[in-house]
């Protein structure tokens, strides 16, 4: 029987359990069994945390460091990181099913996401304003911006709290950070390095608990002034909602069903690698999924003969192993909405090329939600699997003729976040770049990313960048400073000279 492994919230620089001892378990998706369990954060804790971190940024030791001291504490944390990230990326692979040869980089790589923003601390700097009156001196300031809120996903939570972490404490906030209910525990393992790394208390908290009523009660609280999102676009809308309390701004980042274009005169084994990528990686549960593939006519039947006789080389299994490339879906809810949705897809019309079902003939896959890489062609975009968001390994594959008819397409969807292009022509590459409506469009790659390039979309996949310089600035609240520096006192208002 496996250990159960019972997990403790962070909140002002102590482990502790729920305030009424409330506990959730956490399922391992390769197994389907409970291996963990976490505290379902009440009111009261919440309302703790979020005390805690204001009287951080107000009052406390963190308000009295430098930015450079600020730094200081953010690179450690950055070498802590980088220490034990085989651990925090095994935690996060068992507790989610994502595979661990990728939680393991992943998380080794978010160390340079602390160390890029550790960088910035002491280079967030105001202005001198060239002011249109006489004996003025006037200036900016950029100040924290308080309380940050920072709600992260299942699907890759090292990397989602780093982006919203490190530019938060770089500008000099402190944060309360809400996992997820489906994979609480890479959080709650973290507290174990934030602990470690010797933070003045409240400056990290970090909850675990349902959205209803944790992540509700932690986004309209009325200290909280900013709200970091990462998740689905039907909780975004809550968010939102629960923010007309306390006005807090808010950064969106969504889903997504984006296009990836591959032309005629691509290098196909790159596109294909791009495509594999793009929708087999993490088991396709990655927001920047290439999950609608628009080929060329020239190179389409060849593509789908490659990139199926591709899916069905890889090799499913525990997450965990070295040799798997492909492990579970996170929930038995995911498993079933995809099995659905391909289902649902062929009866419009789709050719599925392989997969659309549970692996058959693996005794050892028989309890966890695993899924077969699937490609389905697609005669339009009127299927469903081209349309909805699935978060699971399904490419869908579409034909076109003409440069216009491959932005029309890529460009109908109500979603906005990545675009790939494939191509060897560099003129076609800037072109179609432009044309798409994307926030970020690679081109003859797919799925890079780095702390130094900004990360987001529009439209239903949300609004607001994560990453890059700019990131910063949502983190401080701009204070403009007048200073009369004439020798004289200020005139009276109601004397006219
Ligand atoms: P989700 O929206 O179900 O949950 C996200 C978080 O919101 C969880 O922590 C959840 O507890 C919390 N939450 C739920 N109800 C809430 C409420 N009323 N108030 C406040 N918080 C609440 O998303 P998920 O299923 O965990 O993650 C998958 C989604 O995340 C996908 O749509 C995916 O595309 C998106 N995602 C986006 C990015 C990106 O950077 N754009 C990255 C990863 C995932």
């Amino acid at each position: 029987m496996t250990e159960i492994t019972n997990y403790q919230l962070y909140i002002n620089g102590e482990f502790c359990d729920a305030s009424d001892g409330g506990r959730f378990d956490s399922v391992n998706p390769s197994t389907g069994e409970v291996w963990a369990t976490a505290p379902a954060a009440t009111e009261e804790d919440v309302d703790r945390a979020v005390n805690a971190a204001h009287h951080a940024i107000f009052e406390g030791e963190w308000s009295k460091l430098t930015p450079t001291q600020r730094g200081h504490l953010l690179h450690k944390l950055a070498d802590r990181v980088a220490e034990v990230a085989h651990n925090l990326g095994s935690i996060e692979t068992t507790d989610s099913g994502k595979l661990a040869a990728e939680t393991r980089g992943q998380t080794a790589y978010v160390s340079d996401y602390y160390r890029f923003y550790a960088g910035m601390a002491d280079k967030i700097q105001g202005e001198v304003l060239p002011i249109d009156k006489p004996d003025m001196h006037v200036f900016t300031k950029r100040e924290p911006i308080g309380v940050v809120a920072a709600i992260v996903p299942w699907n890759a939570e090292m990397f989602l709290t780093a982006t919203k972490v490190g530019p938060a404490l770089a500008a000099g906030c402190a944060v309360v950070i809400k996992a997820s209910e489906i994979a609480p525990a890479p959080i709650l393992e973290f507290a174990k390095v934030v602990d470690e790394v010797g933070f003045p208390p409240g400056v990290i908290n970090l909850i675990t608990g349902f959205g209803e009523p944790c992540g509700r009660i932690l986004t309209s609280h009325p200290k909280v002034s900013k709200v970091a999102f990462t998740g689905g676009a039907d909780t975004a809308r809550h968010v939102v909602a629960n923010t007309a309390n306390n006005f807090a701004p808010v950064s969106l980042e969504l889903g997504g069903k984006s296009p990836l274009l591959v032309f005629d005169d691509a290098d196909l084994e790159g596109a294909v690698n791009g495509a594999i990528a793009g929708n087999f990686g993490a088991s396709g549960q990655s927001c920047v999924a290439g999950s609608r593939v628009i080929v060329q006519s020239g190179l389409y039947d060849q593509f789908i003969e490659m990139v199926t006789e591709r899916a069905q080389q890889i090799r499913i299994g525990d997450p965990l192993a070295d040799d798997t490339q492909m492990g579970p879906l996170a929930t038995q809810v995911q498993l079933d909405r995809c099995i659905r949705v391909v289902a649902e897809s062929a009866e419009q019309g789709a050719t599925i090329h392989t997969g659309g079902k549970r692996p058959e003939g693996r005794d050892d896959l028989e309890a966890g939600w695993y899924f077969e890489p699937t490609v389905i062609g697609c005669p339009d975009q009127t299927i469903t699997s081209t349309r909805v968001e699935l978060f699971g390994p399904v490419m869908s594959v579409l034909k076109f003729d003409t440069e216009e008819e491959a932005i029309a397409l890529a460009n109908d969807t109500e979603f906005g976040l990545g675009a790939g292009i494939f191509t060897s022509n560099v003129a076609r590459a800037h072109r179609v770049s432009d044309a798409i409506h994307s926030g970020i469009v690679w081109v003859n790659t797919y799925r890079a990313i780095s702390p130094i390039a900004p990360f987001g979309g529009f439209g239903q996949s949300g609004y607001g960048r994560e990453a890059g310089v700019d990131a910063i600035r949502d983190f401080t609240r701009t204070k403009t400073v007048w200073i009369n520096t004439s020798s004289e006192p200020m005139a009276n208002p109601f004397v006219i000279r």
